[in-house]
């Protein structure tokens, strides 16, 4: 028995420590609440997990980059297209379906109701109309400069701009009307009063396209696949190139290996951090905990049943055994809500653990990771219908219809960052005239969520890559001819 647990732990040692980092971190973080540290304090305390989650970014660019380059360039036009078009429909489909079960989930257990505003009118007027994220979407995937787009993405800038009243000018002025009076009470002056009855000054909100900080993973996505399919198409004269990009892979990848196993330690410090900054959980609780179980209900739905599921009847495979040899990407996800900086790790998990050929997981992997999001999508769905129920809002089957397609559209339109799905919201607010301010409702929970959203996101990406390993096994039964490097040994 000895030999065989020592032979388990040699094998799975990282997943291990993993589970383990995740579980120090929870209890670290709830103790030393207890011990009310400054925030100086926390930040330094936190200072391991912020290292985590630079080497992790510092790795998406070079990885996004060469795995689409070479990966399209070693398939043929035929395969690649193929490729291409299945994945996207795989896609749009599965997160089509994340939708659907948020919105059975939220009809179901009605979370709003514990929650309802006691007015029925509509509060706060949308700042951005829908229209804005739905170009800053097409922007993104168009950059106008691609060392900027490293760095930043586009980003509608709203700004509130003080209007004064319109007065006609036969009416002017006056401009501000006061009117002074004196109260009296048993024949005595109590008090003199004012009355301000000046129109209030009219606040209208200006958008104009901007930037903000963060990669454009969307726009450098769409540029290497473009080069990646064009160098396919060049034959020897793009060898060169298609070389250097595998070269980059393969290094990339020898960096994912050592640098993992910084990861559980950094792990600790995240989520522990993370606890440490997090407002009472019994405050929150009361409010939002049924809205927070129904997001969480239908992610373990989508996760644990739906995309099994599909998984075991397109492939007739075990999808435990495919998602146990994810897991440790599903923890990074966890630890660090972000898919984009889990991709390192996602990729290194399918091609050791569950040997998916790396010429697909080069292309479904950096793509999913930009735009198939089911945990997203899903959460969106509820929210715009939480949001709905709390003011007392009947979405009919019309809206129900548009916040489906909204919240398909804004999951593709989020980040593999934190709490992107938070700002891709107003697309699916707006969409069904619902007041975007509610956001502000649901925010104090979204940090947690966005943890297990992010891991369904990254668990909606892998399964990915394996249906389409298995769909497409006849396009790549052999190396198309283009792989020009052996093969990578990480
Ligand atoms: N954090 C999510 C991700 O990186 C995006 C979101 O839902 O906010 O996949």
């Amino acid at each position: 028995i000895l030999a065989r647990g020592r032979d388990v732990c040699r094998r799975n040692g990282l997943l291990i420590l993993s589970v383990l980092s995740v579980t120090v971190g929870c209890l670290l973080g709830f103790f030393l609440r207890t011990r009310h540290l400054s925030p100086q304090e926390i930040s330094y305390f936190q200072f391991p997990g912020e290292l985590l989650m630079r080497i992790l970014k510092m790795l998406i660019l070079p990885l996004v980059v060469s795995s689409l380059m070479s990966g399209l360039a070693s398939l043929d036009a035929k395969t690649s297209s193929r490729l291409g078009i299945l994945t996207v429909a795989y896609y749009l489909w599965t997160t089509f379906m994340a939708v659907i079960v948020g919105i059975v989930m939220v009809s179901i257990i009605h979370p709003g109701s514990a929650a309802q505003k006691e007015t029925t009118e509509h509060s706060g007027k949308p700042i951005v109309s829908s229209a804005d994220p739905l170009l800053d979407l097409i922007r993104n995937m168009f950059p106008a400069n691609l060392v900027e787009a490293t760095f930043k993405q586009y980003r509608t800038k709203t700004t509130p701009v003080v209007k004064s009243p319109k007065v006609a000018p036969e009416e002017a002025p006056p401009r501000r009307i006061l009117i002074y009076g004196v109260q009296e009470e048993n024949g005595s002056r109590v008090q003199n009063f004012a009355l301000d009855l000046t129109p209030p000054p009219e606040v209208i909100y200006k958008s104009e396209p901007g930037t903000s900080d963060g990669m454009n993973v969307l726009g450098i996505v769409i540029f290497s696949a473009t080069m990646g399919i064009m160098l396919g198409r060049m034959g020897d004269s793009g060898a060169p190139l298609v070389n250097f990009c595998q070269c980059l892979n393969e290094s990339v990848m020898k960096i994912v290996a050592v640098a993992v196993w910084y990861f559980p330690f950094g792990i600790v410090f995240l989520i522990a951090g993370k606890i440490l900054e997090m407002d009472n959980p019994t405050t929150v609780g009361k409010k939002l905990g049924f809205y927070a179980v129904t997001v969480v209900c239908g992610l373990v739905v989508h996760g644990l049943f739906i995309l099994p599921l599909l998984y075991f009847f397109i492939t007739k495979k075990n999808p435990i055994v495919f998602i146990r040899g994810i897991l440790q990407a599903l923890l990074i996800a966890l630890a660090t809500s972000s898919s984009s900086a889990t991709l390192p790790i996602t990729f290194k998990c399918l091609l050791e653990n569950n040997h998916i050929d790396r010429r697909i997981a080069r292309f479904v992997l950096p793509v999913g990771a930009t735009i198939n999001m089911d945990g997203t999508a899903l959460y969106e769905a509820v929210a715009a219908i939480f949001i709905a129920q709390v003011n007392n809002y009947d979405l009919d089957f019309g809206q129900v219809i548009t916040i489906s397609i909204t919240a398909t559209a804004a999951s593709i339109g989020a980040a593999g960052i934190p709490q992107a799905g938070l700002v891709t919201m107003v697309i699916v607010l707006t969409s069904v005239g619902l007041p975007t301010d509610d956001i502000t409702l649901i925010i104090a929970v979204d940090w947690a969520l966005d943890r297990f959203r992010t891991m369904i996101n990254v668990l909606g990406d892998a399964l990915a890559a394996g249906i389409m390993a298995h769909v497409c096994r006849k396009d790549f039964t052999q190396d198309t001819g283009t792989e020009k490097l052996p093969p990578c040994e990480t």
